[in-house]
């Protein structure tokens, strides 16, 4: 039997994956010690396994710090976890010297688990409650202006923060190495390979093992009419103007709504409610979404998940870059519709067209099929039992990137002849021009190349298409 130590950053979205895992070691007789905070306590202690507190080792925060947290800076959470791991690095240090893990399981962004199993070289296994995020899958992300200027002016912050773990023996390249998935790592995603972007871009180190979901319920959608439920999760759900629009939008269809309004805001601001329409501060949402006809979400991966394995399509309203990748894809899929109009007119719109065409509820229901067929929590209890792992040595990334090299260097080698052309037959004087204008298209030239070069590889090692 074996010593397993699971970590996780303090978020009930990276947590409540792990637990029905812990569940299941627990049950084939292995020892597991999750390294956690009071908030989960009672949950794991539930799961069968030994619970040790890590609230002390949370920085205090200023109120500054708070406020960036609050608002999802991923420049202040990546502070945050960095300072976490200092401050525990010497209750660590005894700890993995008295418990020995054989394996550790630990959330992909935790910092200070990841960074202690390479320390102390024990194999490790990562959980990553999105999608997984290469450089490939992270195109899906589409950064605000705010998430953008937060990353640009947080990178010295960063990169200065990095510095203070080296004298500690935790050695990083740079945050992107920190909270990317790469090839190497043995990884469990909660989803399946098919709703994965860029599936196959990851080797054989990943298990996909579906949805984080447990329910005995399966879809049921007989009734008299149609029913529309409408959440936006349980984090930024402080939005009664946008619950107001839906209940005016909605309140003339021939359809039932439900409305989870989160635990924090006021139900009177909601005003006068039509007939069709009720809502809670909180409710069983697998239940109401074994019967919903449409979801209007705000796209986290926990609710998208939810709604696919109850087959009911989707209006999407994702607001941050990871809910807007998660949109993406079940566009893609064709299981939804982009509330790109938030306007009455745009949401009638939107849920109007995900009742009426039955193409939305039919790739549901597809997905649901194939969320349902994943190895769920056995497949990643299996996983972690076995780790390491190796991979059949198919890195289609690496692939990728050779020849992505030669690519730029072509690409550079002509803009530079051509320069000289320019220079020679026309004019140095605006030289500069031609470099300038090859600087701005590099980035959509590579990446309409990278996109073929990719599809071909897939094609050359898989001998199919891209997912
Ligand atoms: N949830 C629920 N009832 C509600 C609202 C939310 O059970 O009335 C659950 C939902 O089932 C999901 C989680 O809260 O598991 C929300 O997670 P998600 O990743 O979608 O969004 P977040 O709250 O993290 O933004």
């Amino acid at each position: 039997m074996k010593k397993i130590a699971f970590f996780c950053i303090p978020a009930h979205g990276h947590t409540n994956p792990m637990l029905p895992v812990a569940a299941e070691l627990v049950k084939r007789g292995h020892s597991v010690r999750f390294y956690s905070f009071d908030e989960f306590r009672e949950k794991i202690k539930a799961a069968g396994a030994e619970f040790v507190s890590c609230d002390r080792f949370l920085p205090e925060l200023t109120k500054k710090e708070e406020k960036k947290l609050m608002s999802v800076s991923t420049t202040e959470m990546t502070i945050q976890d960095i300072r976490t791991t200092l401050k525990m690095n010497d209750f660590l240090e005894k700890e993995f010297t008295d418990f020995k893990p054989d394996v550790i399981y630990t959330d992909s962004v935790c910092f200070w688990g990841k960074l202690n199993a390479r320390k102390f070289d024990i194999p490790m296994v990562c959980s990553t409650s999105t999608f997984a995020f290469n450089q490939m899958s992270s195109k899906y992300m589409k950064l605000s202006k705010g998430e953008l200027s937060d990353m640009i002016f947080g990178l010295p912050k960063i990169s200065k923060e990095l510095k203070t773990l080296e004298p500690f023996g935790y050695h990083v390249k740079s945050a992107m190495s920190l909270v990317q998935n790469d090839n190497h790592t043995d990884t469990v995603v909660y989803t399946s390979r098919s709703f994965q972007p860029y599936a196959e871009s990851f080797s054989d180190h990943y298990a996909f093992v579906g949805p984080s979901v447990f329910s005995k319920l399966s879809p049921n959608k007989e009734k008299e009419r149609p029913l529309v439920y409408i959440s936006l999760g349980t984090v930024i759900n402080d939005r009664p103007d946008f619950y107001r629009k839906c209940t005016e939008a909605l309140k003339d269809i021939n359809a039932d709504v439900i409305i989870s309004y989160g635990r924090y805001m006021d139900k009177k601001l909601l005003g006068k409610l039509p007939g069709n329409v009720q809502a809670f501060p909180y409710v069983d949402q697998l239940e109401v979404l074994s019967k919903a006809d449409a979801f209007i979400t705000h796209c986290g991966m926990n609710s998208v998940s939810e709604s696919l394995y109850m087959a009911t399509p989707l209006v999407l309203y994702p607001q941050t870059n990871e809910q807007r990748a998660v949109a993406k894809r079940a566009e893609e899929k064709g299981a939804g519709v982009v509330l790109s109009d938030d306007s009455t007119e745009g949401i009638k719109k939107a849920v109007t067209e995900i009742l009426e065409n039955p193409s939305y509820a039919a790739a549901a229901k597809e997905i649901c099929n194939d969320f349902r067929s994943c190895t769920g929590v056995e497949g990643a209890a299996d996983f972690i039992e076995n780790a390491p792992h190796t991979s059949n040595g198919v890195d289609l990334l690496a692939e990728v990137n050779k020849g992505n090299k030669w690519f730029h260097m072509c690409y550079w080698l002509i803009v530079c002849a051509l320069i000289v052309l320019f220079g020679v037959f026309v004019s140095w004087k605006y030289f500069w021009i031609i470099g300038a204008a090859a600087g701005i298209l590099s980035y959509p030239i590579s990446t309409v190349f990278w996109k073929k070069r990719y599809d071909k590889t897939v094609k050359k090692l898989f001998d199919k298409l891209p997912e």
